[in-house]
């Protein structure tokens, strides 16, 4: 196996803690990663992968919970980054017993570690984390928790895209504007109710041929072939599927003006693609400002959940993607640049705030 040197990748990144969770009676192999605790606990789903080896595992999470540092800091919101992931086949190896033992060594940490629904993790797992653990969030409606995070992610999403578009544009009205949407799942469908009650154009691609029938016939989206996508002659791309599709083949195809989607960790490579997207004057919309309204819905879980205020805090990403653009042109910076710099900007103050009784 590959020599992995655990200290100098805690250090790299300046991540404060690492976990590893064994248990041979449940097969559990989980690794918590808690970055940063500056602004409060660290809040991050949990995700089952069945990696190829250990360091791709530790790799993954310290990446992850490093994503959710700055998904929380740029939003406002008191907590810090954490993420974690069980190493498995999810199919395989989730019980009823493995989920519960994962609750118990997240009760250990005496919440500095709040964990939630990821991939291949469900709202039914974290009922079973619930049992052994008040340290989740993500809980079904019926059990006093938020539910389905996605119609507000959807929605800070549509307030992030009508700020790029304002400033693309000159106004943020989307009546009449072309606006492809790449994956129509929880995100993309609820995404584009928002575009059609606002009299977008709307394009959609996604590999499932029953939900494009579905979003033609309902609200009269034109559907497109896969990557055809990309070279479309439309004004807004918003990617809503798959990670790393912003690469340069993709970007040197774009005719848009505004990219703007929910999918995590659009670009392949932060500088290079980030800076690429600004060559080509086309304004991209940080993907983990614009899409953090999943995580502001459950914070909102973590502190007493109320709906009309997590769509309340989601709607000021319009204001943040605005003075993002602001920072990006007035410094020469890219914009994904500019939303980390302003993320830890605040960790920073917060950081001096504390340092005094
Ligand atoms: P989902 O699984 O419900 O939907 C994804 C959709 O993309 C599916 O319809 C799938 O068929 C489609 N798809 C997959 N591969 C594709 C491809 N190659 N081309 C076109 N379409 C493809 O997921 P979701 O919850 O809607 O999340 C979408 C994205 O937003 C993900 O990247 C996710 O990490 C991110 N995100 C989601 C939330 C949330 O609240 N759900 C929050 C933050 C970020």
């Amino acid at each position: 196996m590959q020599n992995v040197d655990i200290f100098t990748q805690l250090s790299t990144h300046d991540h404060e803690q690492i976990v590893f969770c064994q248990d041979q009676s449940t097969g559990l192999k989980a690794i918590i990663a808690i970055h940063n605790t500056v602004l409060g606990p660290g809040l991050g789903g949990t995700r089952i992968w069945n990696y190829t080896n250990e360091a791709e595992a530790i790799n993954d999470v310290m990446r992850l919970s490093r994503g959710m540092t700055y998904k929380a800091a740029i939003s406002g919101l008191n907590l810090g980054g954490a993420k974690a992931v069980i190493i498995g086949d999810a199919n395989k190896i989730k019980t009823e017993g493995l989920m519960r033992k994962f609750g118990r060594f997240v009760e250990n940490l005496n919440g500095k570690y709040i964990t939630a629904e990821d991939v291949n993790t469900t709202t039914k797992d974290m009922e079973y984390v619930h049992m052994e653990t008040s340290h989740v969030v993500g809980l079904p409606e019926s059990m006093g928790g938020g539910g389905d995070p996605s119609p507000v992610t959807a929605y800070g999403t549509y307030m992030g895209m009508k700020a790029a578009v304002k400033f693309a544009f000159g106004s943020d009205d989307l009546s009449g504007k072309k606006v492809a949407v790449q994956g129509i799942g929880k995100v993309g469908g609820h995404l584009l109710e928002h575009l059609k009650n606002e009299g977008a154009e709307i394009y959609i691609t996604d590999i499932n041929e029953e939900v494009l029938k579905h979003y033609s016939t309902s609200i009269g989206a034109k559907v497109v072939k896969g990557d055809e996508i990309y070279g479309l002659d439309v004004d807004v791309f918003a990617p809503c599927a798959l990670g790393a599709v912003l690469n340069t083949e993709n970007i040197n195809k774009l005719k848009c003006k505004v990219v703007a989607g929910a999918a995590n960790n659009q670009l392949a490579d932060e500088n290079v693609h980030g800076n690429m997207l600004i060559e080509k004057g086309i304004a991209y919309a940080p993907d983990f400002l614009i899409n953090a309204g999943g995580l502001i819905n459950v914070y909102q879980e973590h502190i007493g959940y109320n709906r009309e205020t997590a769509y309340r805090k989601a709607q000021h990403i319009y204001d943040v993607t605005l003075e993002i653009f602001k920072k990006s042109a007035s410094e020469k910076i890219h914009t994904q640049r500019a939303a980390i710099e302003m993320a830890e900007s605040r960790i920073n103050t917060i950081l001096k705030v504390r340092s005094t009784f």
